[in-house]
């Protein structure tokens, strides 16, 4: 392959004095860690609570850090105004000032730099020093190239900063794994169905709900706290819970109904339950009447998606089928079945949601009490600045004009593809900056990720640790942990509106700075300074809380502040016949005129995906409750809680490949890629025989990580295959088929190389 660049990841060996330095500083590390980190004995009198807002997950719990008086932060415990939280952390939001603690942490900036023998090493460098640097390629882009050849990758809060930077310069291509690699899907499905999205956190309204069905949706080991807390108040109500999952899941075992469907086959069981409610009569007439659009169409299109014909596909029984139907229509209009989050599995994902947005809609869930609420959110002004520069192209360049034209975010995909060098367009993406994110695990097909950034004149990451990606980069800034600096206020939408402010607790440790600092350094080095006309973060804050009745002295005291909602209709479609929907027809369109004007299936079809081949496994992957992705197992605290992942085998698949519970194994995938590090085995019933399952975000390959390296296998590596979202360009990442190992495989290699 032909590159514009040298892009050889640099590992610790390329690192060289600093990566030794970090190895023998960890040892003395964790003895400070066990003094510092707040579990000694502290009183509350003594400890000053500083507000601030979680970022170990993207549900942004409200929490107090509490500071002794020698400045250390001693625990982070939740705010009990905050409905994302209620007053109580998950296990990462606890252990979250660990990432404060951590001496692995980036510590000051890093610029790359090459040896006469042509290996690539990061040399240490001032602020000034690597913030000219990148202004000095970003300069050169745009001079060069245009503006629009820059992109941000971004995850997180601080984002939002870099983002207006990137906007300033004149890019829109600004995106977030989150959408094309997760919950893309369900936004398009659920906004070709109702108009508008689930957002997030979800508008679901689980506190409440008499039924919830999880499809693929992991509550508990997915820890998005508030669902947690309200599913718990829900089956103490007494409460169905039905969940449909090939993998007993914590979930399942809180259910009435655990369906252990075969994968890839989600929707023909829709289609039945759609077929079930309708052809039984069980529908909510009058809402279906009122309010929907295409009913007699559904009727028709499912007329042969019986319960019988869902059995050969799904391995579900009719009669289950057709019991967990009527139990959802009996509870019906508190039946929720959950749009889930993590939803790009086969590549008709979007589909797949559109199924699940259906089946709410004809039991009238949407917009009803235990179903889904409307909710609302503050409206903060923004900070005067010029208008944005309007770009002359963007990342869609790279497809055809008809594609993917219900996209409602940039493809993180998309930006790959813009950055490979195609024929028929005269320029590519040539810059990236990557926010938070590590692209090596949160984008599937590693080696086309490192053709994309084989093809870049410059790659800058920002972050709080070294990831995988970061070897890639030219330019490294570390920023502050969160509980270092000040953000954004949180503006989520909710029940009612509400603030969350973010001050800092302590002041960064090492050579780190917040991403406004720098965001606000590079404006000024590229000529943008009116876009960032306030003197510090403070001064922004302060104004926009005031233009609100608030102030920046109020939201230290109280962290968290609520406001009156605009609309009182939480549940807005209870009396409003006349209610009119943000889709073409304004009604809930249950046939999709969009779809349909798209060239898209107008109703959701199942389709036969391909099987594993023999010997292979289908590839399973999902979350544990204590950890967030790959960016928290290096984390002390939550690292001690689980050190690594484990390949759930089926007992039957173990005793036929003759593998023991606790043993070691590689696993390798239909394209023949083997997992970087063994993974321990895990023997149960609670997987399927036709697939395995393991926990996202382990197997680091950064040495510098010097707990995480080297611990668990990394799905992400084994995910070489995707199966494209027609509607909305999604990755369906679970088309991967593993097989297992059980000698090292590469020491075999090394024994016929010598
Ligand atoms: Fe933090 Fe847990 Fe809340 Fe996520 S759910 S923001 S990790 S406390």
């Amino acid at each position: 392959m032909k590159t514009r660049r040298q892009f050889i990841k640099i590992s610790a060996a390329g690192a060289g004095a600093a990566a030794i330095g970090l190895h023998a500083l960890d040892v003395k590390g964790l003895s400070i860690l066990g003094k510092d980190s707040g579990y000694g004995p502290a009183s509350d009198e003594e400890l000053t609570p500083y507000p601030t807002y979680c970022e170990v997950c993207f549900w942004k719990c409200a929490a107090w850090a509490y500071v002794d008086k020698r400045g250390r932060i001693r625990k982070v415990i939740g705010n009990e105004d905050d409905p994302h939280c209620n007053g109580r952390l998950c296990p990462r939001g606890t252990g979250g000032v660990g990432m404060y603690y951590d001496e692995d942490r980036l510590k000051h900036p890093l610029i790359r730099e090459t040896r006469p023998d042509g290996s690539p090493y990061f040399r240490k460098a001032s602020w000034d020093e690597a913030l000219d640097l990148m202004a000095e390629k970003m300069n050169k882009l745009r001079m060069e190239h245009g503006p629009e050849c820059l992109a941000l990758f971004s995850h997180g809060t601080g984002g939002k900063m870099i983002s207006h930077l990137v906007k300033a310069f004149g890019s829109p291509n600004i995106s977030a794994p989150s959408f094309a690699q997760c919950r893309g899907p369900r936004e398009v499905g659920f906004t070709a169905t109702f108009g508008e999205d689930v957002m997030s956190p979800e508008r679901t309204d689980i506190r409440d709900t008499k039924c919830l069905v999880l499809i693929g949706s992991h509550i508990g080991e997915n820890m998005h706290n508030g669902q947690i807390q309200e599913m718990s108040h829900a089956i103490e109500n007494g409460a169905t819970i039905i969940t449909v999952d090939p993998r007993f899941s914590t979930a399942a075992s809180h259910s009435k109904y655990w369906l252990p469907i075969k994968p890839a086959t989600d929707i023909a069981l829709l289609l039945a339950w759609i077929h079930v409610i309708i052809y039984e009569n069980l529908y909510d007439k009058d809402y279906v009447q009122k309010y929907t659009y295409g009913f007699e169409e559904l009727k028709e299109h499912v007329k042969n998606n019986t319960p019988e014909w869902a059995y050969g596909i799904t391995t579900i029984e009719p009669e289950v089928i057709r019991r967990t139907a009527r139990e959802m229509a009996a509870a019906a209009p508190a039946t929720l079945v959950h749009p889930g989050r993590h939803t790009t599995w086969y590549g008709d994902d979007t589909q797949r949601s559109r199924a699940i947005a259906i089946l709410n809609a004809i039991l009238g869930s949407w917009g009803r009490r235990g179903g889904f609420y409307n909710p609302e959110k503050v409206h903060l002004p923004s900070y005067p600045h010029p208008p944005f520069p309007k770009p002359k192209r963007s990342w869609k360049d790279a497809y055809p004009p008809e594609k993917y034209n219900l996209v409602t975010e940039v493809l993180s995909t998309g930006i790959c593809d813009a950055t490979i060098p195609n024929p028929d367009l005269d320029c590519h993406l040539r810059g990236w900056i990557v926010y938070g994110t590590n692209l090596m695990a949160s984008l599937p097909d590693q080696q086309k990720t490192l053709e994309a950034i084989s093809h870049l004149d410059f790659l800058v990451v920002i972050d709080t640790m070294p990831m995988d990606i970061t070897g890639y980069a030219d330019i490294v800034l570390p920023e502050c942990t969160y509980l270092e600096r000040y953000d954004m206020l949180r503006t989520s939408p909710h029940r009612e509106p509400v603030l969350a402010l973010r001050m800092p607790a302590a002041k960064p440790k090492y050579d780190t700075k917040p991403n406004w600092w720098i965001a606000k350094q590079l404006a000024k080095r590229l000529g943008l300074e009116e876009y960032f006309a306030w003197n510090n973060i403070e001064e922004l804050l302060d104004w926009q809380l005031k233009k609100i009745g608030s102030s920046l002295e109020e939201m230290k005291r109280v962290g968290v502040k609520k406001f009156k909602r605009e609309y009182d209709d939480l549940f807005f479609l209870e009396g409003l016949p006349d209610y009119e929907f943000n889709t073409n027809t304004g009604k809930i369109e249950l046939y999709s005129t969009s779809l349909e004007y798209e060239g898209h299936d107008p109703l959701p079809k199942y389709t036969p995906h391909p099987e594993p081949p023999e010997g292979y496994y289908r590839l399973n992957y999902g979350r544990a409750p204590m950890h967030t992705f790959s960016r928290t197992t290096n984390n002390h605290n939550l690292y001690d809680l689980m050190s690594e992942n484990s390949v759930w085998i089926n007992p039957k698949v173990a005793d036929l490949w003759e593998i023991k519970n606790g043993q070691y194994i590689w696993l390798k995938n239909q394209d023949g890629i083997i997992s970087s590090f063994p993974v321990k085995v895990r023997v149960t019933e609670r997987i399927r025989w036709d697939s395995v399952y393991m926990v996202h975000g382990f197997g680091h390959t950064d040495k510098k990580l010097t707990r995480a390296f080297g611990r668990g296998a990394s799905d992400s590596e084994l995910v070489t295959k995707v199966a494209i979202d027609p509607v909305m360009g999604g990755t369906g990442m679970r088309v991967n088929f593993v097989t297992f190992i059980k000698e090292n495989p590469r020491r075999k290699r090394e024994e016929v190389e010598s």
